[in-house]
């Protein structure tokens, strides 16, 4: 039986897979093993091998494998689906996070565009293939994977599953594509991210004396007008990509002080730069930290952490042709297939590291991932259903 594709979203939308993003947890809606499980039987139901990887307590990478006509062993075409489980938080919603409504030809709930839908489509295409085998159809392996919204833990556990002596996945495959809401479009490039943190430090008080102590946040207030000069005429002044425009940096978190009482000893802030491709994330940092020692008052005691969170960018160029054939399938789905580059993080440098040709592409609009009423058109899961199936194709 082909799978109902608006069904199996409602179903997975109705699975809540919070991502923590970091945060103490309280409650039962976080990580991913709800998804994790129901995938597990549905592959199992479909006669699938598949395994589960551990990343983390409660939270599995979940794969599965469909042979195509010629086994990978003797040359076979081995393509990757990759696609994440994890959605953002729920807080702020103005619909029923967990309660999918289908209406007006969207499907409503927390994670239908962000990547639910994507899955769905994913998931579809994989079981119309098992049902169908087109001949000369491809083996395809659907990685379903934890924690990108936050970590992207999960896509970089993967990228290690692939080794000579496995049974289950004996070589890397020859290309992925990665779903998140591009619209149909083929997004070939994104920026990369790199984010630490500063502290200033002081010396405590009472506020009735502050001339006995030394202000933290005084001293901070230095540094943040700094780095938004720096922001402003160093970082957003470098050199351009055609496709994903400059890099950035702003800062994005504040926190000093324990009592309006107190001259506070300590403040600190979190910064945020997006690179470019051609730019080494650690070297953006150090670029940055340069810029802030070489501005401040020498009175300003400072120190800067190592990063706590470096993702990669995705580089055109190796991906061309991989591209074009994503392209072409999406235009005979029915969409546009346009090559693009996005600002927005995904987990495709988990793979194109590795020198896979990795791509992004499924349906929704990224204008609706992670909103108050998060939605997905039904029209283009449809379109993108087909656009998956085609690339099993010879
Ligand atoms: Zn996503």
């Amino acid at each position: 039986m082909p799978l109902d594709l608006i069904e199996t979203l409602c179903d997975l939308v109705r699975l809540p897979s919070v991502n923590p993003m970091g945060r103490d947890i309280q409650g039962d809606v976080y990580y991913e093993h709800r998804v994790t499980d129901y995938l597990q039987d549905l592959f199992q139901g479909w006669g699938l091998p598949w395994m589960r990887q551990t990343v983390a307590p409660g939270r599995d990478n979940i794969v599965a494998r469909l042979d195509g006509e010629i086994p990978v062993a003797e040359g076979g075409r081995m393509l990757m689906f990759e696609v994440h489980q994890d959605t953002v938080p729920v807080e702020g919603m103005t619909i029923e996070p967990w309660t999918p409504e289908v209406r007006q030809g969207r499907v409503y709930g927390r994670g239908a565009c962000d990547v639910k839908g994507g899955m769905a489509c994913m998931l579809a295409a994989v079981r119309r293939l098992a049902e169908q085998r087109p001949p000369g159809m491809a083996t395809i392996v659907l990685a379903c994977t934890v924690d990108e919204e936050y970590g992207f833990t999960g896509a970089r556990n993967v990228g290690r599953l692939w080794q000579p002596e496995s049974d289950f996945l004996p070589r890397a495959p020859d290309a992925v594509v990665v779903a998140e809401p591009t619209e149909l479009d083929v997004v070939v490039a994104h920026k990369g991210v790199v984010r630490w943190r500063c502290h200033t430090l002081g010396q405590a008080a009472h506020s009735s004396q502050p001339e006995s102590g030394h202000n933290a946040i005084y001293d901070m207030a230095h540094v943040v007008s700094l780095l938004e000069r720096y922001a402003r005429d160093g970082v957003a002044r470098m050199a351009e990509d055609p496709l994903l425009g400059r890099p950035a940096l702003s800062v994005g978190l504040i926190h000093g002080g324990i009592s309006v009482n107190v001259v506070p000893d300590r403040c600190t802030i979190e910064i945020d730069r997006r690179t470019l491709p051609h730019e080494d994330e650690h070297q953006a940092w150090q670029q940055a930290i340069d810029a802030i020692g070489r501005g401040l008052p020498s009175h300003v005691r400072w120190e800067a952490d190592p990063p706590h969170q470096v993702i990669g960018s995705l580089q055109s160029g190796s991906n061309r042709q991989w591209a074009e054939q994503v392209s072409q399938a999406a235009r005979a789905a029915g969409g546009v297939g346009r090559c693009v580059g996005v600002p927005y993080g995904t987990d495709a440098p988990a793979f194109a590291g590795a020198g896979i040709p990795t791509v992004v592409f499924g349906p929704g609009s990224i204008a609706q991932a992670h909103t108050v009423d998060e939605w997905i058109e039904i029209s283009q899961m449809h379109a993108a259903v087909d656009s998956y199936y085609r690339l099993a194709l010879p």
